[in-house]
């Protein structure tokens, strides 16, 4: 009786204590809301909840059109939590092991020039039987995307995982099939659709897996180099109109090969540096004449870190602008104040308060767009792999 009459007190006082954590929380959150806190400190534990609903729940209808894309949403989703620093606090080791089974069930292994990742599992064609059909063999039916791998080793390596489980070999030679004559990459074999972004996916992959044996690294140079424009910024291609996310595809790109300084001269650098100073406002914007958004904090600031030149412009400002995008209520950030949040805008402002060293955050490294972290994981397994033939 005595213990029953002790239970029921315990009970009694866990849900008072328990209501009460819930009043203090309401309040905290009201105060947040009201005060406008937002704009002066980052929601931390928000962004966080917002991370884990991206990466486990299931997404609104508005996210259908990004269903062949999912590995991308993954990589904002896990990237930001290691920025944050909550990724073994806030996914359970269960969940962290079927995130990364499912992301090896993406991983196309053959044919070699078809292999890398898929982003989901919308163009599995297992179940055709393509004989009866009369179709195409499923191995011809598959085919990676380099934004799919590039964002597949990143969560891996991001993850902790040792890419036991990864066909170098065949990845590369994946990488490889996509090069075209001119020296840029398209996305998936076959596809029309080439530009500078698949340029850094595809430079990315071969430093991950540390070979660049397989692709032709001077006609990748030279593709870099003639989309340079008159402006100091860098294009898509040749002649088009540059671009602030461009500009910093090609000159990571260039930085991981190791060959930014012998491409350009001191007066052309000069002229880059100040075509991204001048995208400031308070954030950035992507071009001349265009309206600042959280995604160009990151892609600009992180080519004025590459360019050593961080400190030209006015920090203040800019993380003024990233702390007033996040959403207070749900978490997240959005491309500029009173927009819906998104995964890539989430990532890429907390990528962009990492940068500049944001209190809290886990450091990023601005060549690979990872965390420090997870390149100290990289060089170590690049150490195991010293030596070794392929698996
Ligand atoms: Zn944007």
């Amino acid at each position: 009786m005595a213990t029953g009459k002790s239970a029921s007190c315990s009970t009694a006082e866990e849900s008072s204590s328990k209501s009460q954590t819930r009043t203090n929380s309401k309040n905290n959150e009201m105060e947040i809301f009201f005060n406008r806190k937002w704009r002066v400190e980052l929601l931390k534990p928000y962004h966080v909840r917002y991370c884990r609903h991206v990466l486990l729940s299931r997404l609104s209808s508005g996210y259908e059109e990004a269903d062949t894309q999912r590995m991308t949403l993954l990589h904002f989703g896990i990237t930001s939590m290691d920025i944050l620093n909550s990724t073994e606090s806030a996914l359970k080791r269960e969940e962290r092991e079927n995130i990364i089974n499912w992301i090896y069930h993406l991983q196309i292994k053959e044919p070699a020039d078809r292999s890398g990742f898929q982003g989901s599992s919308t163009f599995m064609f297992k179940s055709l039987s393509y004989v009866q059909n009369g179709g195409l063999p499923p191995a011809q039916l598959f085919s990676s995307h380099i934004t799919m791998t590039y964002a597949a080793l990143v969560s891996l390596l991001t993850l902790g995982d040792d890419l036991h489980r990864i066909d170098r070999k065949n990845i590369l030679s994946g990488v490889a099939a996509l090069q075209n004559s001119d020296g840029s990459f398209q996305a998936s074999l076959g596809c029309s659709e080439k530009d500078m972004r698949f340029v850094y996916c595809a430079v990315c992959t071969c430093y991950m897996l540390n070979d660049f044996s397989h692709v032709n690294v001077p006609k990748l140079i030279e593709f870099i180099k003639s989309s340079f424009t008159f402006e100091g910024s860098f294009s898509s291609g040749y002649g088009v109109e540059g671009h602030a996310a461009y500009t910093f595809c090609a000159v990571a790109s260039l930085f991981l090969m190791d060959r930014f300084e012998e491409s350009f001269s001191e007066n052309e650098m000069e002229h880059l540096r100040r075509w991204c100073l001048m995208r400031q406002e308070y954030g950035f914007s992507g071009r001349p004449n265009k309206a600042e958004d959280t995604c160009y904090s990151y892609w600009v600031v992180a080519t004025l870190t590459l360019l050593d030149s961080v400190h030209m412009f006015h920090h203040p400002r800019n993380v003024e602008f990233l702390l007033g995008n996040q959403n207070p209520i749900c978490g997240g950030i959005g491309k500029c104040d009173n927009e819906h949040v998104d995964p890539l805008h989430t990532f890429m402002g907390l990528a962009g308060l990492a940068l500049v060293q944001y209190e809290g955050l886990n450091p990023i490294n601005p060549m690979l767009t990872m965390s420090e972290k997870a390149v100290m994981h990289m060089r170590k397994l690049h150490l195991r792999w010293k030596g070794q033939e392929y698996c």
